[in-house]
């Protein structure tokens, strides 16, 4: 055992455990700055109360709603540790890159640690990508702070204060103690909830309220980085209206104060959603407001992110719950808390009236399909997919028919809507999921509040609004390996995946917008707007002629290939099989092949079944009660 300076014969262990007691109970002043945003750098700064002796501070590194540990530690620089004014330098453990020891001199009682964020230009990934413009930034506190080693993020807690460039104003969650031009105060809170609470800032911000019920506010922030896109459609605006009332009638009790939509308009950062208890991370091209092809592709954003504040905030896996941002976490039920979550915002987004029933059953033939050629069923069950989450967040596109993908969203709407359909049957159409909402998501309507869940306690209130065998059911659909995905609740709602040689319209607008090329179901081959093959699917005729993901597709039965030429040498084949030569650049060769065609193009649809009702198109009905208020605004600059 090593004795520590200046206290004699005290065990190490000791005074760490002092020191992190010590400052757990005490305030963390916290102070931001935003100014040089647009020179994508953040400063921070932190007084932290300490006691003399060692002491470790760390940098959170798993993120909730994130599913992996992906705080961005490599972007950090300009790390200073003072007491008194004095540089007291720090040491990091050489076995884990977040955390930072430090040595608190004798007499004092805080110390002062500064740290930079570098913030990248990068578009992949999530908050830990793009983040801000010369026009606008989104601030995830958890890349600005330090805390006391092993202390939980509920019992630390952070005064912070925020300067922002001239003439930026901002939304957020977190509650507001002073304000002024440039410079923003907030009442201490948690760590946990200040992670929770991202700031949206910017040159063009306008903001409107969704729905005015005093304390339980729902709010739309809007940032851009021109005016003019902040120009929502009045249809929009009714669907995000309607989008709140639909939530109400679906869950019937709301678990936040004050929630805030923070939506980002750029091109220049990464484009996810990241949920919040009380607020989401938003982020989507600079014309989606504007333009109908991208808004097209938003749609089902906000529904998804703002049902997590029931289906993955309030209610959370016990094993999900990283209150200590540097514990690792089990994401193994993420086919509940995203799969639910991504079926339950299909469904909003429809009794909103954002999209017709029309575009959600496009929407559900595609995922479906997807879903359906995945080779990697064959090895990989969807669990496993929950479970390495963290893997496949970061894995890429190239070989995701393989290997699969996050998987557990997508097969959870089909899971989910199976759960649904199954529960109508059973009670001869009186109840459905909606009951099982209100009963595991719902009760008295409250501030944030967490109530964790396991397995059995989701199978519990599902056997409470139908008596079945839920575990059979879910256990066969999650552990199942295989071809073939759960279509069950596509043909029990009275509709069947079929293939036909015309593009929905969501395929062509997808396509449009993302440049891609999607013939994975005549060929095997998705494409991006270079020629690359993006995937390829196993099992196909592309495959089997030694196509890979990485190759370029050059020409087309010996013309250059385009996305027009592509298509039409594969609708030649719908007559009679033909085999369509494909010169391939791979690395620095050459090679034609020839890949068997049968049938001409194959896209997915959705079409209705000989017999049985229509209970999608009763799933997707709108539930709540109109007529709606439209948006109100607030403030505008
Ligand atoms: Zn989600």
């Amino acid at each position: 055992m090593n004795a520590v300076p200046g206290k004699g014969t005290v065990p190490f262990f000791a005074l760490l455990c002092f020191a992190t007691v010590a400052a757990a109970s005490d305030t963390v002043k916290l102070s931001v700055d935003l100014t040089s945003a647009p020179q994508h750098i953040i400063h921070s700064t932190m007084r932290i109360p300490a006691v003399p002796g060692p002491m470790t501070l760390t940098y959170p590194k798993w993120l909730p709603g994130e599913h992996g540990p992906t705080g961005p530690i490599k972007d950090v620089a300009g790390i200073f540790v003072k007491a008194n004014g004095k540089d007291i330098g720090w040491t990091r453990d050489p076995k884990d890159m977040f955390a930072f020891e430090v040595m608190v001199p004798a007499g004092v009682s805080e110390i002062e640690a500064s740290l930079d964020l570098l913030i990248p230009t990068n578009t992949e990934g999530f908050s830990s990508g793009a983040s801000a413009t010369p026009k606008l930034a989104v601030l995830s506190w958890n890349q600005v702070v330090l805390y006391p080693a092993r202390v939980k993020g509920n019992a630390v807690s952070y005064e912070a204060s925020l300067t922002l460039p001239q003439g930026w104003s901002f939304g957020t969650s977190l509650p507001v103690r002073s304000s002024r031009p440039g410079a923003v105060g907030f009442e201490p809170v948690s760590l946990t909830t200040l992670v929770d609470s991202p700031v949206l800032a910017g040159e063009f911000l306008r903001t409107v309220v969704l729905d005015e019920r005093p304390g339980r506010r729902v709010v739309l922030d809007m940032a851009a980085d021109a005016e003019a896109d902040l120009a929502i459609p009045a249809e929009l605006l009714d669907g995000y209206n309607r989008l709140v009332k639909e939530a109400d009638a679906l869950f019937g009790a709301r678990h936040f104060g004050n929630y805030h939509f923070l939506l980002t308009l750029s091109d220049k950062v990464s484009h996810f959603g990241l949920e919040h208890h009380e607020s989401s991370d938003d982020r989507v091209r600079e014309r989606s407001l504007v333009d109908a092809d991208p808004r097209r592709l938003m749609l089902g954003l906000l529904p998804h992110e703002y049902v997590h504040s029931w289906n993955g905030k309030y209610r959370r896996p016990a094993d999900l719950m990283p209150d200590d941002f540097a514990a690792p976490i089990d994401s193994n039920l993420l086919w509940v808390y995203e799969g639910l979550t991504q079926y339950l915002g299909w469904v909003l987004t429809a009794r909103s009236g954002l999209t017709t029933i029309a575009e959600n059953l496009d929407d559900l033939a595609m995922r479906a399909a997807e879903l359906d050629a995945r080779g990697g069923r064959t090895w990989r069950a969807l669990e496993d997919t929950a479970t390495a989450a963290q893997l496949l967040y970061e894995s890429g596109d190239a070989w995701t028919a393989w290997r699969r993908g996050v998987d557990f969203y997508d097969e959870g709407t089909l899971i989910w809507l199976e759960a649904d359909v199954t529960i109508r049957k059973l009670s001869g159409g009186k109840r459905s999921l909606d009951d099982f909402c209100k009963r595991f998501h719902g009760g008295g309507s409250g501030g944030p509040e967490v109530k964790v869940y396991g397995f059995s306690d989701v199978v519990a209130d599902l056997n409470a609004v139908a008596p079945y065998d839920w575990s059979a059911f879910l256990t066969e659909r999650i552990k199942r390996r295989g071809k073939g995905a759960p279509l069950g609740g596509i043909e029990g709602g009275g509709w069947s995946l079929t293939y036909g040689d015309t593009r929905s319209p969501l395929l062509k607008v997808q396509e449009d917008v993302e440049e891609t090329v999607d013939v994975r179901y005549s060929v095997g081959l998705l494409l991006d707007k270079t020629g690359t093959i993006v995937d390829v699917i196993p099992d196909s005729s592309a495959f089997a002629s030694g196509v890979a993901p990485g190759m370029k597709l050059i020409a087309v039965n010996g013309r250059r290939c385009s996305k027009y030429v592509l298509r039409a040498a594969i609708q030649a084949a719908k007559a009679a099989p033909a085999a369509v030569r494909l010169l391939l650049e791979n690395d620095d060769f050459f090679r034609e092949v020839p890949v068997e065609v049968r049938g001409g193009e194959r896209y997915p649809k959705l079409v209705r079944a000989a017999t049985g009702s229509d209970v999608i198109g009763a799933i997707l009905a709108p539930n709540a009660e109109t007529p709606y208020n439209n948006g109100s605004e607030s403030k505008k600059r």
